[in-house]
């Protein structure tokens, strides 16, 4: 058996309510990152993840790579997101507790990677409680350190896309790696992960109900999820 926090990227969209729905059935509370120009498009369907139990952070407003824009356009994207967000969660009744923030594909900023960690810390972010991670890769590239939310595991599923070749068969391929390029084993008996997900009408359009397919796979496969926790 192993653990995981279940994180969904780029929400919102017009299937987010569906998919919360599903998530409250089975009984999962995730975290969800936003780009704050999706919750400003669909800001009904974020307000419905928060009243339904959902945990939203931050994942800038325009989605940039963080490597490839000055460290001002960066934390403009993330003040304005904060703001946004802020805005949802009163608008929800919904107390904000917490502040995570996820960087765009994962890039953590290129050469201002150390200023963004430390924007993150004197700004109140949150970090996801990541001590139960026992990768030895985990600390020692400073993962354990970092305030921003990176994973173990990525389904991959946003690369089902037309013509791309990849498939739902390739996603399973992943969870059952034994020896992946990257992150953990997810199956692995006693392993920790903090999941990877997106919220992207564009693979439902491919694949209906791919989050469903995942999700009951990998509880068939003896995963059990937790709820996010922050230190
Ligand atoms: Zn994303």
């Amino acid at each position: 058996m192993s653990t995981a926090v279940l994180t969904i990227d780029d929400i919102a969209t017009n299937n987010t309510p569906a998919l919360v729905d599903y998530l409250v059935e089975k009984g999962i509370r995730v975290l969800m990152f936003a780009w704050g120009e999706n919750v400003e498009k669909h800001p009904e369907n974020a307000i419905y993840a928060l009243q339904h139990g959902m945990i939203i952070g931050n994942h800038s407003y325009t989605h940039p790579n963080f490597a490839e824009i000055s460290f001002e356009e960066g934390i403009a994207e993330i003040e304005k997101t904060e703001s946004i967000l802020d805005d949802i969660y009163k608008k929800a009744g919904v107390e904000r507790k917490y502040r995570p923030f996820r960087f765009p594909y994962g890039s953590k900023g290129g050469e201002n990677k150390e200023k963004y960690e430390q924007y993150l810390r004197d700004h109140g972010f949150s970090k996801l409680d990541d001590r139960a991670i026992s990768y030895p890769w985990w600390k020692e590239t400073g993962l354990d350190k970092d305030i921003d939310t990176l994973w173990t595991f990525d389904f991959a599923e946003y690369q089902i896309r037309p013509g791309s070749g990849f498939t739902m068969e390739d996603v399973f391929k992943r969870v059952h790696d034994t020896n992946p390029g990257s992150g953990g084993v997810l199956l692995e008996e006693g392993s920790n992960h903090i999941i990877l997900m997106h919220d992207h009408e564009e693979t439902l359009a491919m694949v209906p109900d791919y989050y469903k397919i995942m999700i009951e796979h990998i509880m068939e496969n003896g995963v059990t999820f937790k709820e996010p926790e922050f230190i």
